[in-house]
C-alpha cells in the first residue's frame, strides 16, 4: 500500500521535528504523486473553485488585447516568448490566442511556454492548445532569456506559500506545522531566523501576525532577471490587498468551501491574499518599473471588456434564435458583472505589471 500524503508529511515531522508552514502547503498542493494539483482538474462549478478565464471568454480575449498592445509597443518582434505560470486548463491561452488570430504576425511570433508543477494539468493544456507548439518547464527559471518576454499569471502567486509571523516576548516568531498525540496535525511556533523577519514591511511593532512570502520574492526576482536579460513585461492577477499589513488570509477551499488548513491534506486548495505591497517593493529594488497596483473591474472595464459583450450580443443576436440569444445574453452579462462588479471579483482582484522598457505604457493602469 503507499503512503498517503498525511503519512509522508507525519513522519517526515517525526523525523525532523515541526515543518515550516511554507513547506507544508508546498507539499501539500505540489507533491510530486499525491499534491493537490496532481489530483487532476479542480476547476468550475463541478471542481473546488472557478477561476476568470473559466468564467467568460472575455477575460483571455481583453488580456489577449492587452498582450497585442504590449507586443506592439515593444516594435512587434518576430519572435517573442509568451509565458504563462500555472495555465490551469490552458483556457486563457487559447482565449489570447484566438484574440491574437485578427491581428497580422502576431500568432506566427509568439512561442509559448508554460510553467506547470503538474502532470495532469500539462495533458489538459496539451489538449486545449492541440495545434499549437507549447513547451512546459517546472520553473520560470528554466527559461532562457534570448527573445523579448511576456509573461502571464492568473491566480498562480496564490499557489505560492507564505509563512506567519509573529512578534513573541524574545522576539521573531514563525508559525510551524507538528503533530499532536492523536497523529493529526496542529499550529505550533518557534523562534524565526533573520532572513524571514527581513521581508516584513518596517517599523513593524505589532504582536499581530504578518505574512511573508520569500517564495513569492523569489519568484519575481526570476521573472526579473528574465526581463533583464531579454527585455518585456510581466502582468499577474490575483486576489490581494495593496497596502501591507498584519492579518491571516491562510485558506482552504473544497468545493467551494471553506475547510479546514490542516485536514484533508492533498485534497483541498491551500492558498493566501497577496500582499502587492510588498511584492511591488521588492520588484522595484530589483530595478524594474512597477505601475501602481489596479483592481480587476477597473483594469478591464479600461481593456473594454464591455465593449467585447456588446460585440458578442451582437453576434448571438445574428446567430442564434431570439430565446436562445436570450439565454446567452443573460449568462454573458452575469459572468461580466461577476469579474468586475466590486461585490464580486472586481476590487478584490489586482493586478500587477512591472517591465523594463522605459517606452512601455501598458494599457489599464
Ligand atoms: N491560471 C489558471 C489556474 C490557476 S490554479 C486559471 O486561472 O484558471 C494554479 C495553477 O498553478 C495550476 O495550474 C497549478 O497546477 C499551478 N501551480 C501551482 N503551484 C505551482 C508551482 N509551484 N509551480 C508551477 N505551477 C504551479
Amino acid at each position: 500500500m503507499p503512503d498517503t500524503l498525511k503519512e509522508i508529511i507525519l513522519n517526515e515531522i517525526k523525523s525532523h521535528g515541526a515543518m515550516n508552514l511554507g513547506a507544508f502547503t508546498s507539499m501539500a498542493l505540489c507533491h510530486p504523486e499525491h499534491g493537490y494539483y496532481m489530483n487532476g482538474d479542480p476547476f468550475g462549478a463541478e471542481g473546488d473553485f472557478t477561476t476568470a478565464p473559466e468564467i467568460s471568454q472575455m477575460f483571455g480575449e481583453v488580456i489577449g488585447a492587452w498582450v497585442i498592445d504590449v507586443w506592439m509597443q515593444m516594435g512587434q518582434p518576430s519572435s517573442v516568448n509568451l509565458i504563462e505560470c500555472g495555465p490551469g486548463r490552458g483556457t486563457l491561452m487559447l482565449d489570447i490566442l484566438r484574440a491574437g488570430k485578427s491581428v497580422d504576425g502576431f500568432v506566427a511570433a509568439v512561442q509559448i511556454h508554460f510553467v506547470e508543477a503538474s502532470e495532469g494539468l500539462r495533458q489538459k493544456q496539451a489538449e486545449t492548445l492541440k495545434g499549437y507548439n507549447v513547451s512546459w518547464h517546472g520553473d520560470i527559471s528554466d527559461i532562457t532569456g534570448d527573445i523579448p518576454c511576456i509573461i502571464l499569471g492568473n491566480e498562480f502567486l496564490d499557489a505560492l506559500p507564505i509563512e506567519q509571523l509573529k512578534r513573541g516576548e524574545k522576539g521573531w516568531q514563525k508559525r510551524m506545522v507538528a503533530v499532536n498525540d492523536v497523529q493529526e496535525f496542529m499550529f505550533t511556533w518557534a523562534d524565526a531566523e533573520k532572513e524571514l523577519t527581513q521581508c516584513l514591511p518596517s517599523k513593524t511593532v505589532s504582536h499581530k501576525r504578518y505574512e511573508v512570502a520569500p517564495v513569492r520574492n523569489q519568484f519575481i526576482s526570476s521573472c526579473v532577471d528574465l526581463l533583464n536579460a531579454s527585455g518585456g513585461v510581466a502582468l499577474f492577477i490575483d486576489y490581494g490587498y495593496t497596502t501591507s499589513h498584519y492579518g491571516d488570509t491562510l485558506q482552504a477551499v473544497k468545493k467551494h468551501e471553506y475547510v479546514d488548513v490542516l485536514k484533508g491534506i492533498g485534497a483541498c486548495d491551500i492558498t493566501s491574499h497577496i500582499d502587492f505591497d510588498a511584492l511591488s517593493r521588492h520588484a522595484r529594488g530589483q530595478g524594474v518599473h512597477v505601475e501602481p497596483i489596479a483592481v480587476q473591474g477597473a483594469f478591464l472595464t479600461k481593456l473594454g471588456i464591455k465593449h467585447r459583450l456588446l460585440a458578442l450580443k451582437n453576434t448571438a443576436f445574428k446567430t442564434k434564435s431570439l430565446d436562445d440569444a436570450t439565454v446567452l445574453i443573460k449568462t454573458m452579462e452575469q459572468s461580466l458583472d461577476r469579474l468586475v462588479d466590486n461585490a464580486q471579483m472586481g476590487d478584490l482582484f489586482k493586478v500587477m505589471c512591472f517591465h523594463n522598457g522605459d517606452d512601455l505604457k501598458p494599457a489599464g493602469f
